[in-house]
């Protein structure tokens, strides 16, 4: 029978819920268990597609073309499992649902209520994925703190999973914070934040505290004492500098042992030797490798910055560790370049370049110069999506004579649309059909034998996640391969360019999908691979 694992968060947000939850069903998978997780996002979007990634963080792309929150990220990193869209579930999808049936005349004759016909509607949700597949464990992290209005009926819902007969457990992660006039860590607003899930319904049988340092004995007492829980199973999950490394920190705590004890379950072979030989490895690199991101997100504060392109930096990381080495990002704000171009030559100093996804035209000329720096002064070079496309305009404009080329999403009139709409798109964007439209998920492409990025993979067709409205324009193909650019990977039917390369420069690289999302620990993605390898030869020379 399935055992469900729910994540609750209290007292603050950004906790690292995400991570958390990860790091329980790592452990749970390393003592060899069947896991897998879901994550429950109480807005009312359908889904995150169309949320400000400032605000919200990356948006994550399944294979199966979901536009998902983040942590389904940290999921499919640390489980090593692709997970479908399904295992998200936010508050519009459920009344979109609910609403859909109530019409079709599905409830005929009952007043459809918040209860039961919501929390009915999520917890059909919650249990299918372990209908379609046999799972030892699901994981289901609830978004947002206890308290918030926006979640109660999530929470309702898995508080009667349990009286229904699910084998469940529920864990609370909270905040201990330190204050600095006291110096004194304060479970305060931990024992606030669990008296709310108790109001509810919900006793915790675990509570694991963030904190800087680990929990002290009294603390825990505590917490224990207030939250009516054994201390054992308060569980500290402080500060540590790897984020991978957390699933360790629970180990130490032989919070898998106690999961099972509860649950009544057998003890599974362990296999966490080539974790804790991963972690032990990685700590140990002193070379570093300094990779600089190009982007436009910078407005809102240094942590939302990196949260918009956390599965770039991962891969980044996935990518030197593999090469044994510690990556060092840097963020290049492409405006700069804009308003002072004699800033470019800082570019030198840096021993790879990457042009991440993006959309709208702010920083977009910052951008090109960017890349055409990189160009012509052999620096490795990276570009994903968006990069690919202004890679694909540099070109034009400055090796191919193309003066006005341009993106059609960058410049309207453009006599030279290098990169344009994707046929598809053009009546999308009419009817302002913008939710989950993009041309989304795994799409194969075939790749040219003996180019770079064919030796990388070591295939010849290989499927990588895209999330875009524009493509190359096919009618420019040919005017840029007679200048060098080689088009490296296609889609099967030969229309769509998936990838370039530029034969003559040490690492040219870049692709309209996004293979940062495939990258996993002790598994980098093969164009990162190639890029890191790239960098460090740079790093060289200097
Ligand atoms: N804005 C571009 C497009 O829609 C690139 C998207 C991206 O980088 N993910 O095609």
């Amino acid at each position: 029978m399935v055992n469900y694992i729910i994540v609750t968060g209290g007292v603050v947000s950004g906790l690292g819920k995400g991570i958390t939850t990860a790091s329980i069903g790592k452990i749970l998978q390393l003592h060899g268990y069947k896991v897998t997780a879901m994550k429950i996002d109480p807005y009312m979007n359908c889904d995150a597609g169309t949320l400000r990634p400032t605000e919200h963080g990356e948006v994550w792309v399944t294979e199966d073309g979901g536009e998902i929150d983040q942590d389904l990220g940290h999921y499919e990193r640390f489980l090593d499992i692709n997970i479908p869209k399904y295992h998200n579930i936010t508050t519009g999808q459920v009344y979109g649902a609910v609403i859909e049936k109530e019409r079709k005349g599905k409830y005929l004759g009952k007043t459809v209520q918040p209860i039961p016909h919501v929390t009915d509607e999520i917890k059909r949700r919650i249990r299918k994925p372990s209908q379609e597949e046999k799972f030892d464990f699901v994981m289901v992290e609830i978004g947002g703190t206890v308290g918030d209005y926006e979640n109660v009926l999530f929470l309702e819902a898995v508080r009667q999973m349990k009286l229904e007969g699910d084998k469940v457990l529920y864990f609370h992660v909270t905040y201990v914070p330190v204050l600095n006039a006291l110096g004194e860590a304060k479970t305060k607003p931990t024992q606030h934040s669990v008296k709310l899930l108790r109001e509810i319904g919900i006793q915790p049988d675990f509570v694991v505290t963030r904190s800087d340092d680990p929990l002290d004995d009294v603390r825990r007492e505590k917490i224990a004492m207030f939250c009516n829980i054994h201390e054992e199973d308060v569980i500290s999950n402080s500060d540590i500098d790897n984020i991978y490394a957390v699933p360790l920190l629970f180990e130490e705590q032989h919070l898998c042992k106690k999961i099972l004890n509860k649950l009544n379950l057998r003890k599974n072979h362990n296999d966490l030797k080539t974790w804790k030989n991963f972690i032990t490895k990685i700590k140990k690199f002193d070379k570093k490798i300094n990779i600089g991101i190009v982007g436009k997100y910078f407005d809102i504060g240094s942590s939302q910055l990196s949260d918009s392109y956390i599965s770039v930096i991962e891969a980044v990381k996935h990518a030197a560790w593999d090469n044994n080495l510690n990556p060092e990002v840097q963020w290049i704000n492409s405006k700069v370049f804009e308003k002072k171009p004699e800033k470019l030559s800082t570019l030198d100093d840096i021993d790879g370049i990457i042009v991440p996804g993006g959309f709208g035209l702010s920083g977009i000329h910052g951008k090109i110069e960017a890349i055409q720096y990189a160009r012509e002064h052999d620096i490795p070079y990276l570009g994903l999506c968006l990069g690919m496309q202004l890679a694909v305009v540099e070109y034009a404009q400055n090796a191919c004579n193309l003066k006005d080329a341009n993106s059609r999403e960058v410049d309207k009139k453009t006599t030279h649309p290098v990169i344009d709409f994707i046929p598809d798109q053009v009546n999308i964007i009419q009817d302002s059909r913008y939710g989950a439209t993009m041309r989304l998920g795994a799409y194969p492409a075939v790749l040219k034998k003996g180019t770079l990025v064919q030796k990388l993979y070591g295939k010849n067709k290989i499927y990588e996640r895209h999330r875009h409205r524009y493509e190359v324009n096919p009618k420019y193909v040919d005017i840029l391969e007679e200048n060098d650019l080689v088009f490296s990977g296609r889609s099967p039917d030969g229309v769509l360019m998936e990838f370039m390369e530029l034969p003559s420069h040490p690492y040219f690289v870049a692709t309209q999908a996004h293979p940062e999302f495939k990258s996993r620990p002790m598994k980098p993605s093969p164009l990162f691979d190639g890029f890191i390898k790239a960098a460090k030869k740079k790093s060289l020379r200097k």
